[in-house]
């Protein structure tokens, strides 16, 4: 029987409730139990896909091929569980689906409301695909009080209503600001959250306070009084010093143990937490550090690259360094070649990350030229493999004209839709299978990766699967002058058509890869590829 912790958030946004969930589905899993965490997104968005990453961040996506919210990727790098398509729904997605049933006639004349048949969706969707678990933490987006989640919150009581105490628990995480002046924590916004909360039928089980200064016990007995909660169930949740602390400081104030009381559940021995221990010693006590320039276009948006953060951070955890992230505008190159190399000198590796549209496309492709040549560690994802590629066409194979058509009509297209490209017996191969492309390729695909290549080495396999994100490939008519230009085209398609991974034989560290490794990397497992770039660094930092 799966039991339901639903995790709101009352005063403001940006509390953590992501790191939150994330946090105490980690807690409980180090108690051995199994568990999945799911967040609502109450905007009209069917899905994140086509949201600007100066809005919403990044755009996560899972091995079945969602586009789902970033809280994903916090979720699934805290307990290593593959997130899927059914673990994020947004309002949009849910109204969609029902208008359809309407048009279709699937709800026989009746007339389609909010309740029940909006609020039947969110159950409906919180409970399906939950065989095998112990807890679902379902995270409601946005604040209590906001218009987008009514809907929600009526679903989760009517949820407790149905399920009962021991299967429905509720988590508010809200603030305690810290005024200053007054030298005084204020614990008047957490009542009013918690009586507009129970004002729509849901009294919450546990209060996190979020606070910069500690919440002294008597200011915990006024909220638990206030707010009609146990005094123990009001979990103060200082700002950590990383996230890495956070399941290990709320373990210290009590959630897990809280959430299984609860329950009604008699909490068992002390969770196993040696693994984040181990992480907070790598991060906090690291024996040295390297910096890793990244040449993109969201520059200062660290959540728009949040998974690649995450993931280079992993790198250094397993070679035990600090890695500095500087990010430099793509743009800024695009003036000439002396402003490159003053930026990239103090590099100990470059990484042109994903991205979509030409602005700052030529200023990416000058700066894996200068990690060529200069032999710097160089990294390219999705489309920076794409620019390695017309990089090493221009200035190896002296194909002058190459570029993708993603930036407009070229002449040399070394990067292009497949349809753009492919051979008629090549697209019926990838028809045949099911995947012609056109669209977006998204989730997890296989790769072959040749024997006697670099990556095959970094993997310890010939075959892996990676998450995609992309529209464009490397246009397989190109291999021949491109190889003949240094690149080895490591990593292919099961099939053989399209290129996955290309390598330079010649260079210390120099890897393009079509899809985003860094949405696979977890702390406790760092993604080899980031663990063996951040190794490569480290090398290259020795000789500058
Ligand atoms: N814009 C490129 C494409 O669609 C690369 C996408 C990406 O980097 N995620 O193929």
């Amino acid at each position: 029987m799966a039991r339901y912790i639903f995790i709101t958030g009352g005063v403001v946004s940006s509390l953590g409730k992501g790191l939150m969930a994330a946090s105490l589905a980690a807690l409980l899993q180090a108690r051995g139990y199994k568990v999945r965490i799911r967040k609502f997104d109450p905007y009209l968005n069917v899905d994140p896909g086509t949201m600007s990453p100066y809005q919403h961040g990044e755009v996560y996506v899972t091995d079945d091929g969602a586009e789902t919210d970033l809280d994903l990727g916090h979720y699934e790098r805290f307990t290593g569980v593959s997130a899927r398509q059914s673990d994020n729904v947004t309002s949009g997605r849910i109204y969609r689906d029902i208008i359809a049933k309407e048009r279709r006639g699937d709800y026989l004349g009746a007339t389609v409301q909010v309740i029940p048949h909006v609020t039947n969706e969110i159950k409906a969707f919180a409970q399906a695909d939950v065989d095998g678990l112990d807890f679902v933490l379902c995270e409601i987006g946005g604040t209590v009080g906001d218009i987008e989640s009514l809907p929600f919150i009526e679903a989760i009581r009517q949820m407790r209503n149905e399920l009962g105490r021991d299967q429905t628990v509720f988590v508010h995480v809200t603030l305690v600001p810290y005024i200053a002046a007054a030298g005084e924590l204020k614990t008047k916004p957490t009542q009013h959250s918690v009586k507009e909360l129970t004002a729509l039928g849901v009294q919450p089980d546990i209060l996190l306070c979020r606070c910069e200064h500690p919440l002294p016990e008597n200011e915990q007995a006024k909220i638990a009084a206030f707010c009609n909660v146990r005094k123990e169930a009001v979990i103060p949740a200082l700002d950590a010093k990383s996230i890495y602390a956070v399941p290990l400081q709320y373990h210290a104030e009590g959630l897990d143990y809280e959430v299984l009381r609860a329950f009604g559940i008699t909490p068992g021995v002390a969770p196993d937490l040696r693994r984040w221990e181990d992480i907070l010693d790598r991060q906090q006590n690291p024996e040295g550090e390297v910096t890793i320039g990244v040449v993109g276009k969201y520059v200062g948006l660290a959540d728009a690259y949040k998974s690649l953060n995450e993931a280079l951070a992993h790198g250094g955890f397993a070679n035990r360094v600090k890695v500095n992230i500087n990010w430099i505008d793509a743009e800024l190159f695009e003036k000439g070649d002396s402003d490159i190399a003053a930026a990239l000198e103090p590099m100990h590796a470059i990484l042109v990350p994903g991205g979509f549209g030409e602005r700052g496309s030529e200023g990416k492709i000058a700066a894996v030229r200068f990690a060529r040549e200069r032999k710097v560690p160089f990294f390219g994802i999705c489309l920076g493999m794409q620019m390695a590629c017309i990089e090493g066409a221009r200035n190896t194979a002296g194909i002058a004209d190459a570029s993708s058509t993603e930036f407009g009509p070229t002449d040399e297209p070394v990067v292009g839709i497949i349809t753009e490209w492919m051979t008629e017996e090549g697209l019926q191969t990838r028809e045949a299978g099911g995947d012609l492309g056109g669209t977006m390729r998204l989730g997890a695909y296989e790769a072959r990766l040749a024997g006697n290549s670099h990556v095959s080495g970094i993997y310890g396999s010939t075959v892996i699967s990676e998450r995609h994100r992309h529209r464009y490939e490397v246009n397989g008519a190109y291999k021949e002058p491109l190889e003949k230009g240094g690149l080895m085209f490591s990593g292919m398609s099961p099939d053989g058509l399209l290129p996955e991974i290309v390598e330079r034989p010649d260079h210390p560290w120099f890897i393009g890869v079509q899809f985003h490794p860094e949405l696979k990397s977890k702390p406790f497992d760092p993604h080899p590829l980031f663990a063996s770039f951040i190794e490569a660094a480290v090398e290259q930092s020795r000789l500058v």
